[in-house]
């Protein structure tokens, strides 16, 4: 894994050129491209959204993702229209930081308007309405796996947390921003969050932007960044394989015939 920027954008264009897609420029950020692109038909049943590298100092995030689309994506990509968007903050990422130039946490700039972000993820999603969209992260601090979920019910957080589980522990009643993590799932809409995690976000985060206009399901989830890069990459393997196998199986139908199976009933 490196951190230089242009070096894995250069990887994943290839990987979308093999894959028979292109990846686009949808924006700058701090002098940066950033790129977006599309792979498989909008005709498959299952949409799914998949964000990365946001914070940058949580490369396993786009290097699993990398990895990801490299060895299987190729095995779902009939049932799956997928949307990528490899790294959003690529100074962050050449200069091993959390946030993008002058100190900006990028995942809590979502409310405003004409964030240079937004704009660029409206450049590629305008008129798309996604099953579900995952913002994948890491948290520097621990060896425990969690996930934020926002769903009319919570319906996919627990079972993306089983099919880890033989890979990494999780937190059961508190991830590490104190908010509760009920056996690593931690369900949330932005009207619900606490005062106190409020105050410390500060600003909206891209899941809560994404649900607002994109997708009625988000999960952001936490590798634990204390474990090796390797191993991380691993797992988030792991977990886009289980998540892609149970939207696939819940999305059968074609989306011209179906109602949103997962608002009504967990089929899962
Ligand atoms: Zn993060």
């Amino acid at each position: 894994m490196t951190n230089h920027y242009h070096k894995l954008i250069r990887q994943f264009s290839q990987t979308f050129s093999d894959l028979g897609s292109s990846l686009i420029p949808v924006g700058n950020l701090d002098s940066y491209p950033i790129f977006g692109g599309a792979l498989g038909s909008p005709q498959a049943p299952f949409h799914l959204l998949l964000t990365a590298g946001l914070h940058g100092d949580e490369p396993g995030s786009p290097a699993g993702l990398l990895q990801w689309l490299q060895r299987a994506y190729p095995h779902w990509r009939d049932q799956l229209y997928l949307c990528v968007f490899p790294c959003l903050n690529p100074y962050g990422l050449e200069h091993c930081q959390r946030e993008a130039d002058g100190g900006v946490d990028l995942n809590r700039q979502f409310h405003q308007y004409d964030f240079r972000l937004a704009q660029g993820l409206h450049c590629l999603l305008q008129g798309q309405r996604f099953d579900l969209a995952i913002d994948l992260h890491e948290d520097i601090d621990t060896e425990k796996f969690y996930v934020w979920e926002i769903a009319p019910k919570p319906l996919w957080g627990p079972r993306v947390i089983q099919g880890i589980l033989p890979l990494v522990p999780v937190y059961h009643l508190e991830s590490p921003d104190g908010a509760p993590a009920v056996n690593g799932v931690i369900s949330q809409t932005y009207a619900s969050l606490s005062r106190k995690i409020k105050e410390r976000l500060r600003g909206r985060p891209l899941s809560h932007f994404l649900t607002e206009h994109y997708t009625d399901h988000a999960l952001t989830t936490e590798l634990p960044g204390k474990l090796p890069l390797a191993r991380r990459v691993a797992i988030e393997n792991v977990l886009l394989n289980h998540v892609v196998q149970r939207g696939t199986a819940a999305y059968m139908r074609p989306r011209s015939r179906r109602a949103s199976v997962m608002r009504s009933n967990d089929t899962m």
